[in-house]
């Protein structure tokens, strides 16, 4: 709902606070330096492929049933701060916070390197996208195009807007395929491996059906990096 007197308000405090850290609410940057150390990182041994923590390194049952995507990481876990962060991004406009959350992403590839020769956001779904007038990832992958030396490909991946109703699909075979139907890729990738970028990550199912359809569009390996995973 469009609620004018509220959007104005917030409009007016951020004209007299332009950036108060959203942690400890000091002035001078959304995200200061302490309150991202103080984030909760996800620390190795991970899982090889999904990154899931693990008592040693090895991979672990849960990914087993993945197809498509080679691999994830995530940098935090979606608690704390960076829950509040995200949801600030993504439901109350804060788009200025994707620079901020583009960096920690930028600073984990380069201790963390994945291999990809392009970029993408996973899409938002085209309802939601016109409600909420922006698609979260879209920004911060923008941001994170600007600090890296990897292109950033918009409108390759696209949700579709209608996904047959997964009741009717009995078998896990069925189910898999109808999810994977949920995007298309648009344009040949033509051998070029791939890079999702999400702000969370449940399962896995999403980003796995987005890496079914980036493979039949020619990519080689699809692997997918999110700010948080919920653990
Ligand atoms: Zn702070
Ligand atoms: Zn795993």
């Amino acid at each position: 709902m469009f609620q004018p007197g509220k959007r104005l308000g917030r409009l007016i405090l951020e004209l007299l606070f332009p950036s108060s850290c959203l942690g400890c609410g000091r002035g001078g940057s959304l995200l200061c330096v302490e309150c991202q150390d103080s984030l909760p990182r996800i620390q190795p041994p991970l899982c090889r492929r999904c990154g899931l923590p693990l008592p040693q390194d090895t991979t672990c049952w849960g990914c087993r049933e993945w197809r498509d995507l080679d691999g994830l990481r995530s940098v935090f876990r979606f608690e704390g701060l960076v829950r509040q962060a995200i949801h600030k991004l993504k439901y109350e406009n804060l788009k200025a916070l994707a620079r901020p959350l583009a960096e920690l992403l930028a600073s984990y590839m380069s201790d963390n390197p994945m291999p990809a020769e392009l970029m993408m956001a996973v899409p938002l779904h085209p309802r939601r996208l016109r409600e909420r007038g922006y698609n979260q990832s879209a920004l911060v992958t923008r941001e994170l195009g600007r600090l890296l030396p990897l292109p950033v490909a918009e409108g390759v991946l696209v949700r579709r807007r209608h996904t047959s109703p997964q009741a009717k699909a009995d078998s896990a075979e069925m189910r898999r395929r109808n999810v994977a139907q949920a995007f298309e890729c648009r344009e040949g990738l033509r051998g070029q491996r791939v890079l999702l970028v999400d702000d969370v990550c449940t399962t896995g199912a999403t980003l796995e059906s987005c890496a079914a359809a980036l493979k039949a569009g020619g990519a080689p390996s699809v692997w997918a990096l999110t700010i948080a995973r919920e653990l």
